[in-house]
């Protein structure tokens, strides 16, 4: 066998980055854009020892959970892995990650997540259900000004502006700004020679209050005719913020950092319902909400809907009655702290980056909230230093630093990689009643259950839930609880 060949597969399996996988002759192959139940034609592109890479040129025979994606750019765009899947098998893909994990890196036996996940918790309509999108402005191959997103592992820009993940208000959007760049002589933003001027175009919408946010990131000092951009944009329904951020640098991060609000206020306002995780139909809204103000640079989780339902899990599996004390480890902006501040007595959030510690604090304040304080550093250093020291926020002694030492719960909402030993075995010596474990990389998941368990918990409730439909990332969240003997 060599490259280029063209090989017969049965897709039998799926792997975690949304690879279709088949055997071929002994080897395994992984088939982008194939689904688990296609019989293809494949062309080998990369052969390994015992395993290679194909691309897939044809479907011979289609799988019964292959389904006609929303968007027709779903192969060359890098954003959505797994378009073509029905959502069912999206989600039960999804599960078998995570148990996989938990086996195989967690050394669980497979009948512990079998038994106590519940079934993974999905969208019942998986489009449009971001409430940010952020498009890169370019140039399209016949010359003319485009917005689009890149290519998988590439800068190319693919013109799209309906992203059937986003709300249909970007397009209405992006049509005012292209046509206010053409009818102006703006000129996109070029990478490789760092001239033109509009680079991207971030818009926030809040699913709840249909507030709309956009905020345009120049390659200069200001925009020429501002008037007439903001005299289009200020008509579309909902419209509450235009900000203009100058980032002139070379450098593929998007936001520079000046923004300057040029119309409207500068936050949008938005909020996160509490639901109910044990009514009949499950997630029901409660009345309970959390508002929160958006800036343009803020931390704000990007699916509402089913951030609710992970969140309100998060609350569910604390199990508060109003007198806990709670940590709440890389807090963010405080989504979750706010939510647990509701029914708990007192709630400390840790997190890393200064600004999201500042919105925190805002927004509990926005929402009379007081009893939930929040300390800026690292989960590792913070937590230890309370530990150790029984200090509280002003580096006193007093009686809050009991049960600061030994909460009753600690929540952690880590990012990919994890929490940190050192993390860890703190909250070993704190011995909270539970722990509540929210995670966005399975992986890292079980690596770090395998060490609390290993330290005396045993896991007691998980569910997965799907935040990124049509995407292999996997949100997963775990109730572990001190073991009784
Ligand atoms: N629950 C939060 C989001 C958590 S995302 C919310 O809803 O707002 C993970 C967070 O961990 C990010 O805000 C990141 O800045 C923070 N973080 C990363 N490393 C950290 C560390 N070592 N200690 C504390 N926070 C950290």
């Amino acid at each position: 066998m060599q490259k280029n060949d063209l090989i017969r597969l049965e897709v039998t399996d799926m792997g975690t980055d949304g690879a279709g996988i088949g055997r071929y002759e002994g080897m395994t192959f992984f088939v982008k854009d194939a689904v688990v139940g296609d019989v293809i034609q494949a062309r080998v592109m990369k052969l390994k020892k015992n395993y290679g890479f194909a691309r897939l040129e044809k479907i011979l025979t289609p799988s019964v959970y292959r389904v006609e994606p929303a968007c027709e750019l779903h192969r060359p765009c890098g954003g959505c892995q797994i378009q073509t899947l029905l959502y069912d098998s999206q989600l039960a893909l999804k599960q078998k990650v995570v148990y996989e994990n938990l086996v195989r890196i967690g050394g669980f036996a497979p009948e512990v997540p079998a038994h106590i996940f519940g079934p993974p918790v999905g969208m019942a309509y998986p489009y449009r259900y971001r409430n940010k999108a952020q498009y890169p402005i370019g140039t399209g191959k016949e010359g003319e000004i485009v917005a689009g997103f890149y290519a998988a592992r590439s800068h190319n820009i693919i013109p799209v502006t309906d992203c059937r993940l986003g709300v249909a208000e970007n397009k209405v959007v992006l049509d005012c700004v292209l046509s206010y760049m053409k009818e102006n002589g703006v000129k996109p933003y070029d990478e490789a020679t760092g001239k033109g001027l509009i680079r991207h175009v971030l818009i926030r919408y809040g699913f709840v209050t249909e507030e709309i946010m956009v905020c345009v990131i120049i390659n200069g000092s200001g925009l020429p005719a501002q008037e007439k951009l903001i005299g289009r944009l200020c008509e579309i329904r909902g419209m509450k913020s235009i900000s203009l951020n100058q980032n002139k640098k070379k450098t593929n991060v998007i936001f520079g950092e000046t923004t300057e609000t040029i119309w409207g206020k500068e936050y949008i306002t938005d909020y996160i319902y509490l639901r109910d995780s044990t009514s009949e139909p499950e997630f029901q809204r409660t009345d309970t909400a959390i508002a929160y103000r958006i800036s343009p640079q803020s931390f704000y989780q990007v699916n509402p809907e089913q951030t609710e339902k992970l969140y309100s899990l998060a609350l569910e599996y604390a199990g508060l009655t109003g007198k806990e004390t709670v940590w709440d480890l890389y807090c963010g902006i405080g989504t979750i702290s706010l939510f647990l501040a509701q029914r708990a007595g007192m709630v400390y959030g840790v997190e890393a980056v200064g600004q999201a510690v500042e919105d925190a604090r805002k927004n509990a304040e926005y929402n009379g909230i007081t009893n939930a304080v929040f300390f800026e550093g690292k989960a590792e250093e913070v937590l230890p230093e309370f530990y150790q020291n029984g200090m509280d926020g002003d580096g006193h002694l007093d009686g809050e630093g009991a049960d600061m030492r030994h909460p009753d719960v600690i929540v952690v909402d880590p990012p990919r990689k994890g929490c940190d030993v050192r993390c860890l075995d703190v909250m070993l010596r704190m011995r909270p009643e539970r722990i509540v474990y929210v995670s966005c990389d399975s992986a890292t998941l079980a690596r770090d259950l395998r060490i609390l368990c290993d330290g005396g918990y045993e896991i007691k409730k998980g569910r997965v839930v799907d935040q990124f439909c049509h995407t292999m990332h996997v949100e997963t969240i775990v109730l572990i609880q001190k073991k009784t003997s």
